[in-house]
C-alpha cells in the first residue's frame, strides 16, 4: 500500500518526525500531517493506523512493529471487541450481506508476534482459517467450523475493516463458492476471493465516509480508500480495482449485483 504522499512545496512543513528538523525541499507526509525528510532511508509506520512513527517515542510491539500514541490509547481489546464485531456485521448486512453465519466462526484477537509467526506477509492484520470439514452445530445446522483472527492493537475502524475482509472469506466458504474451493489451485480464483474480500473493507470505509462522522474519521477512511485504489498488489489490490470498475459507482444497486455475481462465480471474469 502507498502510505505516504510526496509533497513538492515545503513552505508549510512540520518538523520531521525522525530528526526533528524542518525538511528542506521534498518530504514525505502521512495522512495525519506527520512529515519525514526524504533522505531518511527507512520510515517506520504505526502497525495500527499506518501513520509515521518515530522509533524513539512510539511503543515498540514486536520486530519492526511500533504503535503510535493514538493507537496505544484507542485500540480494540478482548473487553470491547464484540461491540465492533457487531457494528462491522451490521454495516455488511446493510450493504447486502444478510447471510453471514457468524455462529460458525470463532473470532479471536492475535498479537503481532503470533501473527508474524503464522503469516509470512509482514503486513497481515488478520486471517481466516477453517478448522474442520462441514458438520452439524448445536442448532442442528450444517456448516464449517472456522476461525477469524484480528490483530490485537488496531484502532476501531481498522479492526472493523480487517474483520470485514476476513468474515467475507467465511461467507465464501459457508456458501461453497467455486472460487473459494479453488483458492489454492488457481491464481484467478485466489484473485477473485481476495479482491472480493477487499470489498468488505471498502464497505466499512464507504459507510464511515459520511457527514454523520467527524472530519478525522472521514479523512482517515478517504486516505484508506485511496490506498486501496492505488495498490499495485496483484492478489488483493488490482483484482479489487478491476471488480469495482466493472460495477458503475452511480448505480445504487451495485452492491447487490456484485454480491449476486460473486455467488455465481462471475467476478472471476474481471480478474483474469
Ligand atoms: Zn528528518
Ligand atoms: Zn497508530
Ligand atoms: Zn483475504
Amino acid at each position: 500500500m502507498l502510505l505516504f504522499n510526496l509533497i513538492i512545496n515545503c513552505d508549510m512543513a512540520n518538523r520531521c518526525i525522525i530528526c526533528g528538523s524542518f525538511p528542506l525541499g521534498y518530504y514525505y507526509e502521512d495522512f495525519r500531517g506527520n512529515v519525514s525528510c526524504v533522505h531518511h532511508n527507512y520510515i517506520k509506520y504505526c502497525c495500527g493506523c499506518g501513520c509515521f512513527v518515530s522509533p524513539s517515542t512510539a511503543k515498540h510491539i514486536h520486530g519492526d512493529g511500533y504503535l503510535c500514541a493514538k493507537c496505544q490509547t484507542n485500540h480494540v481489546t478482548y473487553a470491547n471487541k464484540d461491540k465492533f464485531i457487531n457494528t462491522s456485521l451490521g454495516i455488511l448486512y446493510k450493504y447486502g450481506f444478510q447471510d453471514i453465519q457468524k455462529d460458525w466462526v470463532r473470532i479471536n484477537l492475535i498479537s503481532l508476534k503470533d501473527i508474524c509467526e503464522r503469516i509470512p506477509e509482514m503486513t497481515a492484520h488478520g486471517f481466516h482459517t477453517e478448522r474442520t470439514i462441514s458438520q452439524v452445530n448445536e442448532r442442528g445446522r450444517f456448516g464449517f467450523d472456522q476461525e477469524v483472527y484480528v490483530l490485537d492493537i488496531l484502532p476501531p475502524i481498522v479492526f472493523m475493516e480487517v474483520f470485514a475482509h476476513e468474515i467475507l472469506h467465511a461467507w465464501q466458504l459457508q456458501n461453497n463458492l467455486n472460487d473459494y474451493s479453488d483458492y489454492h489451485n488457481d491464481i484467478i480464483a485466489q484473485r477473485a476471493c481476495e479482491g472480493f474480500a477487499n470489498l468488505g473493507s471498502y464497505i466499512i470505509y464507504d459507510y464511515f465516509d459520511s457527514e454523520n462522522f467527524n472530519d478525522e474519521i472521514r479523512k482517515f477512511v478517504q486516505h484508506r480508500m485511496k490506498c486501496m485504489f492505488e495498490s499495485k498488489d496483484e492478489i488483493y489490490g488490482l483484482p479489487f480495482q478491476k471488480i469495482m470498475s466493472a460495477y458503475p459507482f452511480d448505480d445504487k444497486s451495485r452492491w447487490l449485483k456484485l454480491i449476486k455475481d460473486a455467488r455465481q462465480s462471475k467476478i472471476r471474469e474481471y480478474v483474469k
